[in-house]
Parts: C-alpha cells; sequence; structure tokens
C-alpha cells in the first residue's frame, strides 16, 4: 500500500519533487503531466493524501468543489478554457498508475469518445 512518505504526488505537493506548476490553491495544486497526452496534460490534486475517489476522504463536503475550482483554473491557465476534458482513474480497472487522487485535465486537440 502506498504510505504519504512514498507516494510521489505528496512529493510533488511538498516540493520535495520539482514538477512544473500551473495554478494552485489553498488545498490543491495543478502540474503538467510527465507524459502529456494532450497540448494541454494537467494533473489536479489534494494537497492531502487521499488514495483515490472510492477513498473515503474525498467524499467530505466541499472536497471536490475545490478540486473543480482546481481544474477550471489549470485550463485557464494553460489556455484551453472553453474546451477541455477532465478524468479522474479509480482503481486498477479504472487505469489509475498514481495511488493519489488526480483529475486529468485534457485539451489542445480534438478529443475522442468513449475513451480507451
Ligand atoms: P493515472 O494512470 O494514475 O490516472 O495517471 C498518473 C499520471 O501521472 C500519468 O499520466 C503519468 O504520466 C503521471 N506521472 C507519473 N509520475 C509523475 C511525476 O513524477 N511527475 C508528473 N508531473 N507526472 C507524473
Ligand atoms: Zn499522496
Amino acid at each position: 500500500m502506498t504510505t504519504e512518505q512514498d507516494c510521489i504526488f505528496c512529493r510533488i505537493a511538498s516540493g520535495e519533487i520539482p514538477a512544473d506548476v500551473v495554478a494552485e490553491g489553498l488545498e490543491w495544486l495543478a502540474f503538467r503531466d510527465l507524459s502529456p497526452q494532450a497540448p494541454t496534460h494537467v494533473l489536479v490534486i489534494p494537497r492531502g493524501h487521499v488514495t483515490s475517489l472510492d477513498d473515503p476522504g474525498a467524499g467530505v463536503i466541499g472536497f471536490g468543489d475545490a478540486l473543480l475550482a482546481g481544474c477550471r483554473k489549470a485550463a485557464e491557465a494553460t489556455g484551453v478554457a472553453g474546451g477541455y476534458r477532465v478524468v479522474t482513474n479509480t482503481g486498477p480497472e479504472g487505469g489509475q498508475e498514481v495511488m493519489h487522487l488526480h483529475l486529468h485535465v485534457l485539451g489542445g486537440r480534438q478529443m475522442g469518445w468513449p475513451p480507451g
């Protein structure tokens, strides 16, 4: 199980590992994905460790509002406001690889549906 000590996104949130930050708030941080799948590919994370949308910590009232506001700010900061996608992979079958909740903000090209 991932602990905060060995969680890569906790280490980014604390500043221990550098990241290309595009926007930030009190509760969240938005930084560019290391392996972008679109011209804009930003990850929006809570500063505190929450494993995924399935984590009870993600159910706190207001928590999701802050993260969604972070996505909107990230879209504005990267010039894709008005046309972008927000997705969060949850658990192995959902395609989640990093076990710290993150919302992908993708934009800058036409998105297809359904996603793979
Ligand atoms: P997941 O598959 O868990 O939804 O997405 C994890 C994402 O984190 C991937 O898109 C991957 O490229 C990105 N990623 C993994 N390690 C790092 C890192 O150290 N820095 C940054 N900026 N992105 C990372
Ligand atoms: Zn973490």
